[in-house]
């Protein structure tokens, strides 16, 4: 039998959040071999596609399938392996048991070694901390070992969340900062095919540029851009540094 392959897990509210707050780590990962698999719970249809429904004669079907392809495209560039869309539908995004169990066959398929999720709160997006809810649920109930016995349970992967837009108004704190500057081409690249965004383009980049100045100042590493994460359970370790 050959290694394994690592694994990660991202699982998204709409099409384009992975690649905003996560296409850094999901490219350093890639680029290391991970096995990176990205759930979309939805395309951001609705709440995420301003610029799109501006154009005349737009439609849900149109604007889904444009969404789709960028995702794609983005998932392309960043190294992602395999991505899944759910179509659940955005503004509200609403979890059915069936698309829940769907997670759970997910983590119990990929086993991640860690899995990257938005922030449990966010006053400005119902969608984001329910699709934290849902990665949540479906973890711990893919390491039951009473849910579908013929299958083999999963084991503990850390969870870090993702920034979201407002960290301060989310109850967001970044206690993790990952150097992103040797990927952070392709992240800016892969972005840039979120044409119904651009808006955010430049905004992004400030806060890449932000974290990776906190994580040069936390270490003695030469880092430009950073991505920032939020612990959800204890950092296990033999020794402390
Ligand atoms: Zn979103």
């Amino acid at each position: 039998m050959g290694q394994i392959t690592p694994s990660m897990l991202v699982v998204s509210a709409h099409a384009a959040d992975f690649v905003w707050r996560a296409g850094g780590a999901i490219a350093v990962h890639a680029q290391k071999g991970y096995f990176v698999k990205v759930v979309c719970l939805s395309f951001g249809e609705r709440g995420e596609s301003a610029k799109m429904w501006r154009k005349a004669g737009m439609d849900l079907a149109q604007v889904k399938a444009a969404r789709r392809q960028e995702a794609r495209k983005a998932a392309e560039i960043l190294g992602v392996s395999d991505i899944e869309f759910f179509d659940l539908g955005d503004y509200p995004l609403r979890v059915p048991d069936e698309a829940l169990f769907r997670l759970v066959e997910i983590y119990r398929e990929v086993r991640p070694a860690f899995v990257l999720a938005h922030s449990r709160e966010d006053i400005y997006n119902c969608d984001h901390p329910l699709a934290t809810h849902v990665a949540q649920e479906a973890r711990i109930i893919a390491q039951a070992h009473g849910h579908t016995p013929e299958k083999p349970v999963i084991g503990a992967p850390p969870v870090f969340l993702f920034e979201p837009h407002q960290p301060e108004q989310c109850n967001w704190k970044p206690d993790v900062l990952l150097d992103i500057t040797s990927v952070w081409e392709k992240k800016r690249q892969a972005f840039e095919t979120m044409a119904a965004q651009e808006h955010l383009w430049e905004y992004y980049t400030r806060v890449a540029l932000q974290r990776g100045a906190q994580a040069a100042r936390n270490s003695e590493k030469n880092i430009q851009y950073g991505e920032g994460y939020m612990r959800v359970f204890p950092h296990v370790t033999e020794v402390l540094a």
